[in-house]
C-alpha cells in the first residue's frame, strides 16, 4: 500500500478536542485497515500512514478488522451490565480463565477487570495494601521502583512512577520519603559499566535494592515494582541477565510483593509461541510475579479494558481472611469489554499472531540495526524484544551524550515520520541527559515482511534527514 497525500475539499475545523487542540500532531484519523491509518491534518488528507505503533502499543489486530465486527456483535447481544463488586458474570469469568490458562500453572488465580492501565495499576496498590493488614501487617507500606519508570497517569500510579513528567504533580503524590522509594533503573546501554558483565551489572542492581530494603527495614517494605520491558519510559530496555530472577528472590526472602507492570509490553507483544507474559522470556514458571498488570493489546483498541491478575498467595490471604475487598469502579469486569477482549484473543492464538509479531518485530529491529549504527547518523541504539522495539538518538554515539531537551529532537523526528507516511511514538530526552530521546515502535500483530521493509525505509530516511539538519 503507497501513501497518499492530497488537499481536503474542505479545510479541516480547528479541534475541540482537549488534549488534540494543544498538543500531539495536530491531526485527526478518519479510518483506518489493518496496520495503516488515514489521518487528516491542516487541510491535507494522508491516506495510508503505517501505523508504526499501533496507537499506543494498543492495536494487536491493526484498525477495522471484519471479523472484530462480529465479536463485538456477538458479544453486544449476550452481555448484560452487572456490578463487580457485587457480582460477577460469565464475560469476565471466561476472559479471566482465559488468562490464567495461558499463563504458566498456578502463577494466577483471579483477575480484577478495569478499564485503563492507570486504573489497574492504582487497584493493584490497593489490593497490595489490603493484602498487608489482612496479614495484620499495616506498616508494610513502602513500594519501591524504578528511576526512569511510568505507571500511569492517576495520581497512586503516578506517585510510584519516577520521571521527569510526573514532577510537576508532587504535591498531589504519595509521600515519596516514607511510602514510594526509588531504585535505578536497569538501563543497560547507559548504565552497565564498560568493565562489568551483564551479571555483574545485574548484581550490582540487586545489591542497591537489597540495601534499600535492609535500611529501611523489611518490615516497612509492601511492593517491588518493575515493568518487565520498560516501554515508553525508557525505550524498551531488557532487563539484563539475572536481573528480575534477583529480583524475585529478594521479595521471596523479604517477605514483599513481586510485581510486575506488563500493560504495554504485555498479553503478547513480546512472546513467541502464543505466551501471553512478558517476564515469561526472563523467568521460570515458578518465579512468576505475585501480582501484574495488563492492558492496551488485551482489547486491541476496541473496547477499554486493562486489569490486575493476582497469584494465589493474594488471593488465598484474602480468602481465608476477610472475605472482603474495598472499593468498586462502575465499569469493572464490564461483561462487554471483556467478551470482546476475549474474542480478539482467541483470534490472536488461532491465527498464531504473536508468534508473527515475535518475529516481525525482532526483524525491524535487525534491518534497523543495520542500516543505521553502520553509518554516520543520530541513532544511537536500537532495542527491544520482539513486537516491541526502540531506537535512541544521540548527538554523539561513541560518547552517548543525548540531544538538549529543548532540541525537541523526538518530536522532530515523529513529524517527519508522519509527513513520510509513518506513525511512530517520540519520548523526548530526559533534561538532564540522563535519557536520550526515543522513537518506539509497536506495531500491529499482523504485520508483514513487506511492511517492515516500507517502515525501515521511511524511518532510515528521515533519522538521516534530521542527522543532516541537526549538524
Ligand atoms: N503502565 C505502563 C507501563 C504504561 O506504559 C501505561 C501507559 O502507557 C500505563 C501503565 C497506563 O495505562 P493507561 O494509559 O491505559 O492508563
Amino acid at each position: 500500500m503507497t501513501v497518499s497525500i492530497s488537499e481536503t475539499k474542505t479545510p479541516s475545523e480547528p479541534s475541540y478536542v482537549f488534549q488534540a487542540s494543544v498538543s500531539g500532531l495536530g491531526a485527526q484519523v478518519v479510518g483506518g485497515k489493518g496496520i495503516h491509518i488515514d489521518v487528516e491534518k491542516g487541510g491535507k488528507m494522508y491516506k495510508n500512514i503505517i501505523d508504526g505503533v499501533s496507537g499506543a502499543a494498543v492495536g494487536a489486530l491493526g484498525w477495522k478488522d471484519d471479523e472484530v465486527l462480529e465479536i463485538i456483535n456477538d458479544a453486544a447481544k449476550k452481555s448484560t451490565y452487572s456490578y463487580a463488586p457485587l457480582m460477577s458474570n460469565k464475560g469476565s469469568e471466561e476472559l479471566s480463565k482465559f488468562y490464567i490458562d495461558n499463563s504458566p500453572k498456578g502463577v494466577f488465580a483471579s483477575a480484577l477487570w478495569l478499564t485503563s492501565g492507570s486504573e489497574s495499576n492504582e487497584n493493584a496498590l490497593r489490593i497490595i495494601r489490603q493484602y498487608y493488614l489482612e496479614r495484620g501487617l499495616p506498616d508494610k507500606v513502602k513500594i519501591i521502583s524504578r528511576d526512569n519508570s511510568y505507571h500511569g497517569f492517576t495520581m497512586g500510579a503516578q506517585s510510584v512512577s519516577w520521571n521527569p513528567r510526573v514532577d510537576d504533580y508532587k504535591p498531589y503524590l504519595f509521600d515519596q520519603v516514607n511510602v514510594a522509594l526509588k531504585m535505578p533503573s536497569a538501563y543497560t546501554y547507559r548504565l552497565k559499566k564498560d568493565s562489568e558483565t551483564e551479571e555483574q551489572y545485574s548484581q550490582r542492581l540487586l545489591d542497591t535494592l537489597e540495601k534499600k530494603i535492609i535500611d529501611n527495614g523489611p518490615e516497612t517494605v509492601a511492593a517491588v515494582l518493575v515493568e518487565t520491558l520498560p516501554g515508553s519510559s525508557l525505550g524498551t530496555t531488557p532487563p539484563p541477565k539475572g536481573y528480575l530472577k534477583g529480583i524475585r528472590h529478594l521479595c521471596t526472602k523479604y517477605d514483599i510483593i513481586f510485581y510486575l507492570d506488563e500493560v504495554m509490553c504485555g498479553t503478547g507483544r513480546c512472546n513467541p509461541n502464543g505466551k501471553l507474559n512478558c517476564w515469561e522470556n526472563f523467568l521460570d514458571a515458578s518465579e512468576g510475579p505475585d501480582i501484574q498488570t495488563v492492558g492496551k493489546t488485551l482489547g486491541s483498541g476496541f473496547v477499554t479494558i486493562a486489569g490486575v491478575l493476582v497469584g494465589p498467595k493474594i488471593k488465598d490471604v484474602f480468602v481465608n481472611g476477610s472475605n472482603y475487598i474495598f472499593g468498586g469502579n462502575t465499569y469493572s469486569s464490564h461483561e462487554f469489554n471483556c467478551y470482546v477482549a476475549l474474542g480478539v484473543q482467541k483470534k490472536i492464538a488461532r491465527e498464531h499472531l504473536t508468534a508473527n509479531i515475535f518475529e516481525m518485530g525482532n526483524l525491524l529491529a535487525e534491518k534497523l540495526r543495520k542500516q543505521l549504527l553502520t553509518e554516520e547518523n543520530i541513532a544511537g541504539d536500537v532495542r527491544g524484544v520482539g513486537g516491541f522495539q526502540s531506537v535512541e538518538l544521540v548527538k554523539n554515539r561513541d560518547t552517548k551524550e543525548a540531544f538538549d531537551v529543548k532540541l525537541g529532537v523526538s518530536t522532530r523526528l515523529k513529524t517527519l515520520c508522519f509527513e513520510n507516511g509513518l506513525s511512530v511514538m517520540g519520548m523526548p530526552a530526559n533534561p538532564d541527559g540522563t535519557c536520550g530521546d526515543r522513537a518506539i515502535f509497536a506495531p500491529a500483530f499482523i504485520i508483514t515482511e513487506q511492511d517492515v521493509d516500507e517502515m525501515v525505509k521511511i524511518f532510515v530516511k528521515c533519522v538521516n534527514s534530521l542527522s543532516t539538519a541537526l549538524k
